[in-house]
């Protein structure tokens, strides 16, 4: 049986544990175990936003000079911090949603004998609904808890009519890792494109874009990056397409010569023309300060953590959970595995009221049946862990959940 201490052990040894001071903190007791949601807020970040505010305040338009280059300089920041992407390939700008409809669109713009896209069925909604407003949707029926293969990609682009495949590298319900090799060659030699979702892998995995050779990516920065709420996402676009692949978008931030204002539309060189509008300056400032303390941290050590913390989750799971009718929604080997773990139950949806309302437990829950845990390792100590499933079982084990609706809220 794992004990409180032997968390407190794991803490004791931890190297990002000094880590968490650089954040603000809850006052009280509250576990926050949903950081894969909206991760939480660091202190460089709300200073780097005060000073941004200051600057509005002061310098008005003349700013601007300074303020243009952050998408990309921002880009590049977290290329090298966590996505295993060289300079030039990154641009922070726009939401997930809005980028992923830039590099589908263009990637079907490429491909013009080619009319199908290819997802997962289980894929986050949004990547699901832009695609379907793209092109004809081929979804894949993989494992809920392992998900997609590249045997899966491989069926799905034999008819030879797939433009792109389109994936998260880490399944926002399971927390499942994909092999990101494997499922890009598979794309390829189908004749697509291989585009990542990296939402719950950035800030989360090493991320070896290049190395992958994926042609391009999207995620977000508000989740493992702990770039505040809203704040602009990021694309990758492998260096070799920058100047055949074209945005959809044709807005005056990926305009050569942008103030010269001309007559017509003719696209920057490079990752720039896949920007559309004004950059988000106070969300790129909070962006940049978050993106910074990932560089500090290192990829690799934030990767070992979540795989230990994820790993305490599964072994608390056994031990405490099970018993109590939840069955882990998560892959068991942490290899396979982002810095989440899910847990199924009949009754997820109560169980996660009632954690929050009566247990000061925040997870959330993800239909049908998953309560998530989110491990950020940059914040989460291992005593969270073992908290968050003890006040869990507890309050389960009380039946305490049975006061709570079964109907859904606006917000899970
Ligand atoms: C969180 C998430 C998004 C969110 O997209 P927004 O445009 O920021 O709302 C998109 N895709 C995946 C896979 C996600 O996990």
């Amino acid at each position: 049986v794992t004990s409180r201490e032997d968390a407190a052990a794991l803490d004791a040894a931890d190297p990002l544990a000094p880590l968490r001071a650089r954040f603000e903190l809850d006052e009280g007791d509250r576990i926050y175990v949903d950081g894969n949601s909206l991760g939480r807020l660091p202190l460089t970040a709300r200073e780097r936003i005060a000073q941004l505010v200051d600057d509005w305040a002061e310098r008005l338009v003349t700013a601007w000079p300074d303020w243009i280059e952050a998408p990309s300089r921002v880009g590049d920041l977290l290329a090298g911090a966590c996505l295993g992407a060289p300079p030039g390939t990154v641009l922070v700008a726009d939401s997930t949603t809005v980028n992923l409809y830039k590099l589908a669109a263009a990637a079907l713009a490429a491909r013009p004998a080619r009319r199908v896209l290819v997802t997962d069925a289980g894929e986050f909604p949004t990547d699901r609904y832009v695609l379907q407003g793209l092109g004809e949707v081929r979804l894949l029926e993989s494992d809920p808890v392992h998900g997609p293969d590249a045997t899966d990609v491989v069926a799905a682009c034999a008819p030879g009519d797939v433009a792109l495949v389109c994936l998260s590298l880490v399944s926002y319900r399971s927390g499942a890792l994909a092999d990101a090799h494997a499922i890009t060659r598979a794309a390829q030699d189908g004749g697509a494109f291989m585009l990542w979702d990296l939402s719950h892998a950035a800030g989360a995995v090493e991320v070896e874009l290049e190395a992958v050779g994926a042609e391009l990516a999207v995620g977000c920065t508000y989740k493992y990056l702990n770039g505040g709420p809203g704040a602009p996402a990021f694309l990758y676009v492998r260096r070799d397409l920058q100047d055949e692949l074209r945005s959809p978008i044709q807005g005056w931030f990926g305009q050569r010569d942008q103030f010269a204002m001309g007559a017509g539309y003719e696209p920057e060189d490079g990752i720039a023309r896949f920007g559309a509008g004004t950059p988000p300056m106070l969300g790129l400032a909070a962006v940049e300060a978050a993106v910074e303390l990932v560089g500090e941290a290192g990829i690799a050590r934030i990767r070992a953590k979540a795989a230990a913390l994820t790993d305490l989750a599964v072994a608390l799971g056994d031990e405490r959970l099970a018993p109590l009718g939840f069955e882990l929604g998560s892959p068991r080997k942490a290899v396979l595995r982002g810095a989440h773990v899910s847990f199924r139950h009949r009754d997820a949806w109560r169980i996660c009221q009632a954690l929050i309302a009566r247990a000061n437990v925040v997870p959330d829950f993800r239909g049908p049946d998953s309560i998530r845990f989110g491990l950020p390792p940059l914040y989460t100590r291992f005593v969270d862990v073992w908290d968050a499933v003890d006040r869990t079982a507890t309050l389960v084990a009380a039946g305490e959940h049975h006061d709570f609706p079964a109907e859904l809220a606006r917000v899970t």
